[in-house]
């Protein structure tokens, strides 16, 4: 038996077989079941999100010969012709293959006779944007004065390309891309029905390769049936579809959040027995980037499909907003450059190695020169002037928005500490210490991590979580010790010690507390009279993640 593409042998017969689109489905059903039929529909959306399916299953409802239905009932020969593609009365035409206005024409010249076997003759224009002007205005003239036995089904993947005067004379639907989570769940589901093995990650990986369009995510499992030979596994996928699996991503982000650049190189060194695309490589990061940054301001936000919420949670606590905003900013600059590198692999390092470079949490010597720096609200720190890469860009306002980012940093070191009257140790906690210090940076992030475990009067002893263990090192435990002997004006011993914490960690406090409000500002907006009356009025729905804190 030949093997039958999946995006054809599962094309949705009718209505119920269509996977979302619910609120066209919902419209078009109605008006079916009300017999409010306009001459004239147009279907707008990117490829494979169903606009020729669903114009096909409306063909079948207006012709099926049990009536007019929103369910047609696929077993009357005109259910029957219209599926096998050979129904007299439905002509559908390809505009990007057909543009000649002699073509469109001839197609319209029988528009006046009467349908042959149907109800209605149904003309189904694909890409109808592609007609010509002189096509246009044939078209026109038939939707100014249609037939009653006519209906028009076009469709477009770009309809600002459209007349006004053709879409005003159409009733429009513009068709949604897929949700990643609803492609999966239908791919899950159409795997199940072909005994075909698979693995979650697999599906997920497809899915999100598609981009919205469940043509696409079925063609692409199609071919990777094949190139599994006759399942799904993840490795597999990830060689097909060229994919770096997001873990990989995920270390060198680690690596670039604790600035260890011998470990950046050492991810990008295993990265490359994958012969990736390093272009995906780096669009990759910036989306950990960017879902990073929702982690630490609108956890809500996050993509759940995308990354693992807990994993991605710990990395927002360890690292600092304008670290990642700088990040994000010389990544898209790298990717924009990419092309312009003797190799690829060369400009990735490149723009990983300028990531640490430009990071504002200076060690050893940098600390001595940052600190004789002037305010840096007024100055590029200089560690940019080592490494001139935002001077060399010819976009001028790329390089001012480089310069921002980096500007945004105190220059002064990550230790500076001027509290008011100083802190007594001894009627001191560890969330109070660390608001006295007034850390930046890594640092920071160290301390907000870490527990009080003892104290005595020479000696401070911290704990940190496992899961943290990447933020502590020699560099950051030193600078974490003066920035105590600064903060209570005296000498003192800091011990950092790995272990469970039975305590919160001023990291935890803030992102309970950050909830908490959250919760409560949702709450009250829920509360509010106007917004109880819009509900029930309006039907109107509160977007909880549109909620912020006062
Ligand atoms: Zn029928």
């Amino acid at each position: 038996m030949s093997y039958q593409v999946l995006a054809r042998k599962w094309r949705p017969g009718n209505f119920n077989e269509m996977v979302g689109q619910e609120h066209i489905l919902r419209a078009l059903i109605n008006a079916l079941n009300e017999q409010r039929l306009h001459h004239a529909y147009l279907f707008t959306g990117t490829r494979g999100v169903g606009k020729t399916t669903i114009a096909r299953i409306f063909a079948k409802s207006l012709n099926c010969e049990t009536g007019i239905t929103s369910k047609p009932c696929g077993e009357c020969s005109a259910c029957k012709e219209i599926a096998e593609g050979r129904f007299i009365d439905l002509i559908e035409v390809d505009a990007a293959s057909r543009t000649k206005v002699e073509d469109t024409r001839e197609l319209l010249d029988n528009v006046q006779y009467a349908p042959t076997h149907g109800r209605f003759k149904v003309y189904l224009i694909d890409e109808v944007h592609m007609l010509s002007s002189h096509s246009f205005n044939a078209l026109l003239k038939t939707l100014e004065e249609p037939p009653p036995h006519v209906k028009f089904l076009l469709a477009t993947t770009d309809p600002q390309k459209l007349p006004v005067t053709i879409l005003s004379r159409c009733l429009q639907f513009n068709l949604k891309r897929m949700p990643i989570t609803l492609i999966e769940e239908h791919v899950k589901h159409l795997m199940q029905q072909e005994s075909v093995a698979f693995d979650d990650a697999s599906i997920r990986l497809l899915a999100h390769g598609a981009d919205g369009s469940m043509r696409d995510a079925l063609s692409l499992v199609d071919q990777a049936i094949a190139f599994g030979g006759g399942k799904l596994e993840v490795s597999e996928v990830q060689a097909m579809l060229g994919t770096v699996s997001r873990d990989r991503v995920m270390n060198i982000l680690k690596a670039l959040i604790s600035g260890d650049a011998p470990a950046v190189m050492q991810c990008v060194v295993e990265l490359s027995d994958l012969t990736p695309d390093y272009a995906n490589v780096l669009a990759d990061l910036l989306a950990l980037l960017h879902q990073t940054a929702l982690a630490q301001k609108a956890p809500d936000s996050v993509d759940e499909n995308m990354v693992d919420r807990e994993e991605l949670q710990r990395l927002a606590t360890q690292v600092s907003t304008e670290d990642i905003q700088l990040f994000y900013q010389i990544g898209l600059i790298g990717r924009r450059d990419l092309p312009l590198a003797p190799d690829p692999r060369g400009g990735l390092e490149m723009a990983l190695l300028r990531m640490l470079a430009f990071r504002p949490t200076p060690e050893g010597q940098a600390i001595a020169s940052a600190t004789t720096a002037p305010p840096a609200a007024t100055k590029i720190p200089p560690t940019s002037t080592d490494m001139p890469v935002t001077a060399h860009q010819a976009d001028n306002t790329t390089q001012s928005t480089a310069q921002q980012i980096t500007s945004n940093y105190p220059a002064v070191a990550d230790t500076q500490a001027v509290p008011t009257a100083p802190l007594k140790l001894e009627d001191a906690n560890w969330t109070g210490l660390v608001e006295a210090m007034n850390l930046r940076g890594m640092v920071k992030q160290l301390a907000v991590n870490c527990v009080l475990h003892e104290k005595s009067p020479t000696e401070i002893r911290l704990l940190l979580n496992q899961e943290n263990e990447q933020l502590l090192n020699p560099a950051m435990h030193k600078k974490l010790e003066e920035a105590l002997c600064n903060c209570l004006q005296q000498t003192l011993k800091l011990q950092i010690e790995m272990g469970e914490q039975q305590v919160e960690s001023p990291a935890q406090t803030t992102a309970r507390n950050q909830q908490e409000r959250q919760q409560s500002a949702e709450k009250s907006i829920q509360q509010d009279p106007v917004v109880q009356a819009l509900k029930e009025n309006f039907n109107a729905e509160v977007v909880p993640s549109s909620v912020k804190p006062r």
